[in-house]
């Protein structure tokens, strides 16, 4: 079985990309959500080991000596990274990963894996991503701030990324995504294999 696709998604805070990232796994078989580990709080509603694994600071450098850590990255006072062991037991078993991850860590990915597929999604306008942010109602009007002024940053690093993913009507974001990583499928630099073998077998025609 051909490996899977590494993927990774940013985005603004307040994108939406959580919602996307729910409905794609609802909708389509073949994908394999990373869990991140992190020191910040949990929210009201979120769950050890479902969105995030919560860890305090120390269990945090640990990871990283440890070396369990694909990237990680500090994000407005807190620490985020990618736990190593799923993201591979998961490629190797043919499905596409996807990282939902800031944009250090996006780098850093693509820098390590050339192959790598890098979304980002972003609000069709900046007022939609103020006002996504203020009415999910879970955030300090300073952490609000914040993260607008990381918003800021992020956008500068928009270019790098391969495709851009506007988050408007969300089952119509989902199935554009989804359509992404199916074409990347097509790839002809991700069938080696396959062409070598139809080169291979076809010179009997000669
Ligand atoms: P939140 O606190 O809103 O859940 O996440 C804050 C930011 O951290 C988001 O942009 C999210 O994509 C990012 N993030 C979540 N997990 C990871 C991770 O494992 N590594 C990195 N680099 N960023 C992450």
């Amino acid at each position: 079985m051909s490996k899977g696709i590494l993927v990774v998604v940013s985005g603004f805070s307040g994108a939406g990309k959580g919602t996307v990232m729910k409905r794609l796994m609802e909708k389509y078989d073949n994908y394999a959500l990373s869990i991140s580990v992190t020191t910040r709080q949990p929210r009201p509603g979120e769950v050890d080991g479902r969105e995030y694994f919560f860890r305090t600071k120390e269990e945090f450098q640990q990871l990283i000596q440890e070396d369990e850590l694909i990237e990680y990255a500090q994000y407005v006072e807190n620490y985020y990274g990618t736990p190593r062991f799923y993201v591979e037991e998961q490629l190797q078993s043919g499905k596409d990963v996807i990282l939902e991850i800031e944009i250090q860590g996006a780098m850093k990915v693509k820098e390590k894996n050339p192959e790598a597929v890098l979304v980002f999604v972003t609000p069709p306008t900046v007022e939609e991503l103020k006002r996504r942010l203020t009415n999910r109602g879970t955030e300090t009007q300073e952490v609000i701030a914040e993260r607008l002024a990381r918003a800021s940053e992020e956008a500068e690093g928009m270019d790098s990324y391969d495709y851009l993913l506007v988050n408007d009507v969300l089952d119509e974001c989902v199935d554009h995504l989804h359509r992404i990583i199916q074409s990347e499928h097509a790839r002809s630099l991700r069938n080696t294999e396959f062409i070598e073998t139809i080169k291979k077998e076809s010179r009997q025609f000669k």
